[in-house]
C-alpha cells in the first residue's frame, strides 16, 4: 500500500515536471523527434545537435535530475540499455569507436536537468586537431533515417539486466 502511494506520488511529480522539461515534453510526444526505442522505463532518440552522425540519447522516462537520484538497479538497467543501443549505433553508422557521456549538474555542463546518456560514434579522422568535433543542427528527416537504421539492428528482445523488453 505504502509503495503504491509512493509510486503514485512519484508519477504525479513526474507529470508536474512535464510542462517545464524538454525531455518530459518529448516523452509526451509534444515535440517532433527521431525516436529509436521507447518502453515504460526508457526512451532512446537521436540527438538534434549531433557531434557525429548517429549521436544517440538514452534516458529514463521518469524525471530524474541526476544519476544520484536513481537507484542502483535503475542505473544498472539504464547502462545495460546503453550498451545494447551502442552496439546497434556503431553498426548502423560503421563507427570506429564511440564515447559514452553523461553530465550531472550545471557545473558539469548538464543543459537539460533530466538524466540522459550520450552515445557518440567516433571515426578515425573526425578530430585531426585532437579536439571534439563541433555540434551541428541535423535535419529531422536525416535523424529519422538514421533512427530507422539503428532500430533495425536492435535485437528483437532487449535483455536488460533482470528484465526482458520486447522491441516496439
Ligand atoms: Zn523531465
Amino acid at each position: 500500500m505504502v509503495k503504491k502511494i509512493i509510486k503514485l506520488a512519484q508519477y504525479t511529480l513526474n507529470r508536474n515536471m512535464s510542462s517545464t522539461c524538454l525531455f518530459c515534453c518529448i516523452i509526451e510526444n509534444k515535440l517532433p523527434v527521431a525516436k529509436i526505442y521507447q518502453d515504460s522505463d526508457f526512451l532512446v532518440l537521436m540527438d538534434k545537435y549531433p557531434i557525429n552522425t548517429g549521436h544517440t540519447l538514452v534516458l529514463p522516462i521518469y524525471h530524474y535530475e541526476s544519476l544520484l537520484c536513481m537507484s542502483y538497479s535503475e542505473v544498472a538497467k539504464l547502462y545495460s540499455l546503453v550498451s545494447v543501443i551502442a552496439k546497434a549505433v556503431v553498426s548502423a553508422v560503421n563507427a570506429d569507436g564511440f564515447n559514452v557521456g553523461q553530465n550531472n549538474g550545471k557545473a558539469a555542463n548538464q543543459i537539460i536537468p533530466h538524466v540522459h546518456v550520450h552515445i557518440i560514434p567516433r571515426f578515425r579522422d573526425d578530430s585531426p586537431d585532437g579536439k571534439w568535433p563541433g555540434r551541428r543542427v541535423a535535419k529531422l528527416e536525416d535523424l529519422k533515417n538514421t533512427a530507422n537504421k539503428i532500430r533495425s539492428l536492435l535485437p528483437p528482445v532487449l535483455d536488460i539486466q533482470d528484465r526482458k523488453y520486447l522491441k516496439a
